[in-house]
């Protein structure tokens, strides 16, 4: 592998990327902001700069073979000149063009018979207002900032009518209230010979209070009918996008058992983390898999992995501490993963522990428990 490749976000999806391919001997780029990523020490070639500002993303780029990047919110007209300048970029630029603005993915959902709840989009909260005078927007439903959300910032179920008024003043889609049974997840991998890879279903448990992810489940608690149908509805996605690399795919299972897709994320994810210590091939070894185009590794595995993310703790901001964690650092069933993050701040991925266990009920018992005894604070 004597490509140069150079990789666009450098956060803990950048470093789990370098593990592997420090582990692989390759040799990987990183281009980020903060000079205090957890990438620093793990790329010889670490480059600070802004992955939002054109000429960065492009002198950056032009220094490599190949260019992807573990984070969506990066320039993208620069990745279209790299294109035309003949660097590798994937997955492609329209790909994520798709998915950095939401109403144009779920219009590209609509458009290709992908199952999606309805929405409507709205260019300004004039249009809005103006619209539910004329035709009275029925609630609960959904609002949702058409660009730069994560990690459900951007988000609100609104009740009624008041909480219209108080939304604030951006282009959005209002979609429909899905009332789901669970949250359901599949990465799937696809190289550019087309093979085609998709890790189990897993289930999703948010945290209701801050809406992020606090448990993921793999092999999710559903029919094999579900199973088959959501790892289906993956890989169409990844067919129809012709995707060269990971495509984490975000769907609802309804409360009449039918898979609706929520959003899509053209990288890793974090509903994949489990991959590192259950599968025979991680996630991030998938990834580069496909990077590279070498043929894809097996993903599937026989126990039950619960993985749950360690987040800053309300009202924590500065150098962080991770409380009680030497007391599960020699257990053989679970896997500790810090980030490396020397700041922690209420609800900032910090880390996340994997329990694998033969059965579920065991798995996610100690997942629980685990929960409550590992805090991230700060000093
Ligand atoms: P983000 O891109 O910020 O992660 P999501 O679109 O995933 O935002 O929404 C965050 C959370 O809000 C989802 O995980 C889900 O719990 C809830 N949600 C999103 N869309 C809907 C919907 N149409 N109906 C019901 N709940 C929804």
């Amino acid at each position: 592998m004597n490509r140069k490749i150079g990789i666009i976000g450098g956060g803990q999806l950048g470093k789990m990327i370098l593990d592997e391919t420090n582990k692989m001997g390759i040799t990987v780029s990183i281009l980020d902001p903060s000079n205090e990523s957890p990438c620093i020490n793990l790329s010889k070639n670490f480059i600070q700069g802004d992955f939002k500002d054109y000429h960065t993303v492009l002198n950056f780029g032009l220094k490599h073979d190949i260019i992807s990047y573990e984070i969506e919110h990066i320039n993208v007209d620069a990745l279209d000149e790299l294109v035309r300048k003949g660097v590798e970029v994937q997955p492609a630029p329209e790909i994520l063009r798709v998915i950095q603005d939401k109403n144009k993915q779920k219009s590209f959902f609509k458009k290709n018979s992908f199952p999606t709840s309805d929405f409507y989009y709205f260019k300004s909260k004039n249009v809005l207002l103006d619209y539910h005078k004329k035709n009275n927007i029925n609630f609960p439903c959904v609002w949702k900032k058409t660009k730069f959300g994560y990690d459900g910032f951007g988000v609100k179920i609104l009740k009624n009518e008041n909480d219209l008024f108080d939304l604030p003043d951006s282009e959005m889609i209002i979609e429909d209230f899905v009332v789901f049974k669970k949250e359901l997840a599949v990465i799937v991998a696809m190289n550019k010979n087309r093979d085609i890879k998709t890790y189990d279903t897993v289930e999703m448990e948010f945290d209701p209070d801050s809406n992020q992810v606090e448990f993921v489940i793999s092999p999710a608690n559903i029919s094999e009918k579900i199973n088959t149908i959501a790892k289906k509805t993956a890989s169409d996605l990844a067919k129809k996008l012709n995707l060269v690399g990971l495509l984490a795919v975000e769907m609802f299972l309804t409360s009449d058992e039918k898979i609706l897709i929520n959003e899509i994320a053209p990288r890793p994810h974090n509903s994949g983390h489990f991959s590192i210590d259950a599968c025979p091939t991680s996630q991030f070894k998938q990834y580069i898999n496909t990077i590279i185009n070498c043929e894809l590794g097996e993903t599937f595995h026989e126990n039950c992995a619960v993985m749950i993310n360690l987040v800053g703790e309300e009202s924590h901001n500065g150098l962080v501490k991770y409380d009680n964690i030497d007391s599960i650092k020699d257990r053989k069933d679970i896997f500790i993963h810090i980030y490396g993050k020397k700041m922690t701040r209420p609800n900032r991925k910090m880390g996340h522990v994997t329990v694998i266990c033969d059965n579920f009920d065991e798995a996610y018992k100690k997942a629980k428990k685990i929960k409550n005894i590992i805090k991230v604070k700060s000093y």
